[in-house]
């Protein structure tokens, strides 16, 4: 239905990726790989290891490059800039502005954190914001602060790293990919790396900012989570796309033989 015929106001097209194929050497690790994201949705990428859900997460901010296929990007985010539209096209030649470009319009939550260890909480922060966006100093540590003071860390702005628990240090990193201001979050198995009795605060950040409407793609083998936050959720295997839908669908009642296996498994 074209937007004209729907009553719903439909939210604007942050991400439109088509095709996308990826090979390492001889082993194709996506094919046709088809992702929609309007603002203020979350989808949630489920899926065996190795089926390809980092790879898709990395190629949608340029951290690969794709051997195919398309990569839109809408004109506005989730913070209202209107930065204008970006369209790649991995079939012809991508150059280092066209990547950069890609980068700059989303931002990764990784599964191992990623901080630089060498560097206080407040500098890991403002590292981004500072030395790539070229902001001002002041208002990226004021940002940082604020950003800091809501997911209870204020108190470790001076901290390093390794004096850090791995939720305490995976909050840092959320803080670090909202500071970006970036229209898509990107969260790669964030609590994948955590005990136990750490990942709920860190899924507790993650299901506010989808609150807040935060546009999100998120990599993960919490289920529940996923059900609860999820507007969409697509079940990858063997580098495809295996199945897609609403997340109450697709996790609970799904239709193909793939999806049903491997839900059971997890649940
Ligand atoms: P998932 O996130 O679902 O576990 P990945 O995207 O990490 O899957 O991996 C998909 C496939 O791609 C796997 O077979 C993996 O070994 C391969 N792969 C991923 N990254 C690389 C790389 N940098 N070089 C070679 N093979 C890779």
């Amino acid at each position: 239905m074209s937007p004209t015929n729907n009553p719903e106001p439909r939210a604007a097209s942050v991400l439109k990726a088509r095709n996308l194929a990826k090979a390492f050497g001889s082993n194709k690790v996506l094919r046709d790989i088809d992702i929609d994201i309007r603002r203020g949705q979350v989808v949630a990428l489920i899926g065996p290891s190795g089926s390809g859900k980092t790879t898709v997460l990395r190629s949608l901010n340029g951290l690969e490059v794709p051997d195919g296929g398309t990569v839109t990007f809408g004109g506005t985010g989730t913070n209202g800039d209107t930065s204008g539209g970006l369209s790649i096209d991995f079939g012809s030649k991508v150059g280092k502005k066209d990547i950069a470009a890609l980068r700059d319009r989303s931002a990764m939550v990784f599964q191992h954190y990623n901080l630089f260890p060498h560097m206080t909480v407040l500098k890991n922060i403002i590292e981004g914001p500072v030395q790539v966006q070229k902001r001002p100093k002041a208002e990226a540590i004021a940002e940082a602060e604020r950003l800091l003071e809501r997911v209870g860390l204020a108190d470790k702005r001076d901290a390093y790293p390794f004096e850090l628990s791995g939720g305490q240090q995976q909050r840092v990193g959320i803080v670090r990919a909202l500071a970006l201001k970036p229209q898509l979050l990107l969260f790669d198995e964030p609590t994948s790396a955590l005990d136990p009795e750490l990942v709920g605060d860190v899924l507790g950040v993650i299901k506010e900012l989808a609150e807040e409407g935060w546009t999100m793609v998120i990599v993960t083998h919490e289920l529940a989570f996923a059900q609860h936050v999820a507007d969409e959720v697509i079940f990858m295997d063997g580098g495809v796309v295996v199945e897609r839908g609403p997340a109450a669908e697709v996790l609970r009642a799904p239709r193909q033989e793939r999806t049903k296996l491997f839900v059971k498994r997890l649940q």
